[in-house]
């Protein structure tokens, strides 16, 4: 299976991360990838931008050495009821919303809340991903959340760096997380949450897990960059992603 999309990496912006969007670029288009989500920390995240800098993302060319841009945040949920660390204003000027649970930014407690906390970020119609949701930390109630993705139109990201160097034990979850997406006829997507350009559209340990668990390659969005841009176009966005659809002619 070749993926066209990686719907999840970091650049120098997010504070943590080691390579700029430029050099983010050109290793994806290395790799192929046709549509690169450019997701950096939401603002209450330690070292992460200031909302500016979502809302300037215009100034990105929507398409770089033959790669399609998605203006983008791996935005932080920051409550149990679901909100998130951008205002509306904000998201306007983005392509693609992820949605995450990160401890710095949200204290574990119990699974009903976690699992609240997630459903209404989905209800809300503010997110397009649910990211990294196997994490050991924040124990969820999979059936339930896996629904609600079907539901809302969310996609479930399975984490490439969750299998290599990042929330160790994900393992299980995750897919008991894909089997559940899978049944309920929604879709995976494959995020590298690459922090350093050497890991941009790397997704070795994503495709063994799907291989593994016997998941059907339909149901994951990222062989298709025509379908990942059909997914956001069919979500009312304000932004016009029409010059993206250049790249995939015919
Ligand atoms: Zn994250
Ligand atoms: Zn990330």
């Amino acid at each position: 299976m070749h993926i066209e999309v990686d719907s999840h990496t970091h650049t120098v912006a997010s504070g943590h991360a080691y390579s700029t969007l430029a050099e983010n670029v050109q290793a994806a288009a290395a790799r192929g990838i046709k549509l690169l989500a450019i997701t950096d920390h939401g603002p209450a995240m330690p070292g992460a931008p200031h909302f500016w800098f979502f809302k300037n993302m215009r100034v990105i060319p929507r398409i770089m050495h033959g790669v399609g841009i998605l203006r983008g945040i791996e935005a932080n949920i920051v409550n149990f009821k679901g909100e998130l660390d951008i205002d509306h204003d904000t998201r306007r000027h983005l392509d693609i919303v992820l949605a995450s649970l990160h401890e710095p930014i949200i204290t574990p407690a119990t699974k009903t809340l976690h699992t609240d906390g997630v459903i209404q970020a989905m209800a809300s119609g503010h997110i397009d991903v649910f990211a990294h949701g196997g994490n050991p930390a924040f124990p969820i109630d999979i059936e339930e959340v896996a629904k609600a993705a079907a539901r809302y139109k969310v996609l479930v990201e399975i984490n490439n760096s969750s299998f290599t160097t990042s929330r160790p034990g994900s393992e299980k979850n995750c897919a008991a997380l894909a089997e559940a997406v899978g049944r309920h006829n929604g879709l995976l997507t494959f995020g590298s949450d690459a922090h350093i350009a050497d890991k941009v559209g790397v997704f070795a340990e994503c495709l063994a897990f799907i291989k593994n668990l016997g998941f059907p390659e339909k149901q994951v969005i990222n062989g298709s960059g025509r379908s990942f841009l059909h997914f956001l176009q069919t979500k009312n966005k304000p932004a016009d992603l029409s010059e993206l659809e250049s790249l995939f002619p015919g």
